[in-house]
């Protein structure tokens, strides 16, 4: 299977309509984005286009995610990357829009993916007799240091591992069961409260770290005849779906940034850009590949075993329709048509 590239095009909002923004893009249908504006006129070719009247169901159901949940529960490594710039609707389509306040929960029209997915692993967990283990772990990555978003207390930076049996890893990460849906929410909660309080104060909504929540699922096969298999042969299936919400794409305007923001967009930006680069590498054939250099940034080590080894990943590239983000669209739109070449062998 390959990558495959979803694109979302949000509404304008508010603030666009009334300074009166023109939509430059469009969804054709079949799988096609049309950008016209006044020097550029491009049309691109995906799996899938949600348009802005696509509702967070027609996104779960339309962008394969609910045959993700069930490959990863198989036991294969899944991963979904939300993607563009900042304010193109990445949290959103992961979550939905933010909490007003604590007391108000988001209506359940508009929960997000990751919500959708937990609720129809834990059916499909019942269904199964229980028979399945999960817990969740949830990590940032920000000015290239790791931090555990589920451990209590100050965020402190966690090293990076790699072995033979287990690739990259993280160490000491906080791996929390669960068996409701309430339960892995509120750890969602938990954490991206977190992830954003850490975040710069200049940014308090736009996030300036990824997010990879994972889910790790582990399948006890009851066989009638499994007494008689040896200890450590037991045929367990180990598989994982991750969450990933990338910081914003946006190139760093040089005016303004400096200091701590500018480090802050410098460790974004060699990350994304490492990724851009490992992608565009797998989309070439098999046998002119060379080195995948995965180890260019913790993202990309992070995400070697989705990307390139065993893994399914699933990419929703969000943009806005906005005349304004033209540029940035147009290179959130060949970043997710590079990706579209990539082929796994999971
Ligand atoms: P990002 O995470 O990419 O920075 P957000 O998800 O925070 O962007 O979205 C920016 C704003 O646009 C938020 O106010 C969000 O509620 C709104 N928004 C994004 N996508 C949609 C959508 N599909 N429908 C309605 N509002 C949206
Ligand atoms: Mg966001």
């Amino acid at each position: 299977p390959r990558a495959h590239p979803t694109i979302r095009v949000r509404p304008l909002t508010c603030t666009e309509t009334r300074r009166g923004d023109q939509r430059v893009v469009h969804s054709l249908g079949d799988g096609a984005v049309h950008v016209s504006a006044a020097r550029h006129d491009a049309t691109f070719g995906f799996s899938a286009v949600f348009d802005a009247g696509a509702s967070q169901e027609a996104v779960f159901e339309g962008s394969g995610m609910r045959r993700l949940v069930e490959l990863a529960i198989d036991g294969f490594s899944c991963t979904v990357f939300a993607f563009g710039q900042t304010g193109s609707g990445k949290t959103y389509t992961l979550m939905g829009p933010l909490a007003q306040s604590d007391t108000q929960s988001a209506s359940p029209a508009l929960l997000g993916l990751m919500q959708r997915s937990f609720t129809c692993l834990l059916e499909q967990s019942r269904s199964r007799g229980s028979d399945l283990a999960l817990s969740a772990s949830y990590l940032e990555i920000y000015n290239e240091q790791i931090r555990d978003l589920l451990s209590p207390g100050p965020p402190c930076a966690l090293p990076l591992r790699w072995s033979k049996t287990r690739g990259f890893y993280v160490e000491n990460q906080l791996s929390v069961e669960f068996d409701s849906l309430e339960a892995i929410v509120s750890l969602l909660l938990q954490g991206s409260q977190r992830r954003r309080t850490s975040a710069h104060a200049l940014n308090r909504h736009s996030s300036r770290s990824h997010a990879l929540l994972t889910i790790h699922i582990r399948s006890r096969a009851h066989h009638p005849s499994l007494w008689v298999l040896q200890a450590g042969a037991c045929p367990s299936k180990q598989g994982s779906l991750c969450f990933v919400d990338l910081a914003g794409s946006e190139r760093v305007k040089e005016t303004g940034s400096s200091g701590e923001l500018s480090v802050e967009a410098n460790s974004i930006n060699r990350s994304l850009l490492a990724l851009g680069h490992c992608i565009s590498l797998l989309a070439k054939p098999r046998g002119k590949r060379t080195h995948i250099p995965y180890r260019d940034s913790k993202l990309t080590r992070l995400l070697a075993r989705s990307l390139g080894g065993s893994g399914i990943t699933l990419m929703v590239a969000c943009i806005s329709p906005s005349s304004r983000c033209l540029s940035e669209t147009l290179s959130t739109l060949h970043y997710a048509s590079r990706a579209r070449r990539v082929t796994s062998r999971p």
